[in-house]
């Protein structure tokens, strides 16, 4: 399923979708509606958001308390991206009651924002722990 795009509202694969002129990045089907692509799947996500949890986490182990410190603030403002996977969820459960290929879309959406809040639910905890350290 990846690499292929769907319409939600065609409820259609769209094998060559064109670009917007208006907005960039913005891809559409035949009808004019905008397409996605499915991204990662729930255990995807999740290691994914794991493994970059955690090497940095130890990377900061063996740097300058100041380069910690930048990092430890650097990782929490990950949070921000908690608006985008909270996006994908709520779009997900939109789309999975739906049937294929937008039911398809709609579970790699929810398990892709599920995912990465888990693992960063997971790892933030040792940067606020690590960060609350050095700041008090
Ligand atoms: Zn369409």
């Amino acid at each position: 399923m990846a690499n292929t795009y769907v319409c939600p509202q065609c409820n259609a694969v769209v094998a060559a979708p064109v670009k917007d002129v208006k907005r960039k990045g913005v891809l559409l089907c035949a009808a004019g509606h905008k397409v996605h692509q499915s991204g990662l799947s729930f255990p995807g996500a999740f290691i994914a958001g794991l493994f970059v949890g955690f090497v940095v986490w130890i990377i900061t182990w063996y740097v300058p308390g100041w380069v910690q410190q930048l990092l430890s603030i650097a990782m929490l403002f990950r949070l921000a991206s908690i608006v985008y996977w909270l996006v994908l969820v709520v779009r997900g459960v939109a789309w999975i009651s739906k049937p294929n290929p937008t039911r398809a879309l709609g579970a790699s959406s929810l398990g892709m924002g599920l995912g990465s809040i888990l693992s960063f639910g997971l790892t933030g905890l040792l940067y606020y722990m690590e960060f609350h350290k050095l700041a008090g």
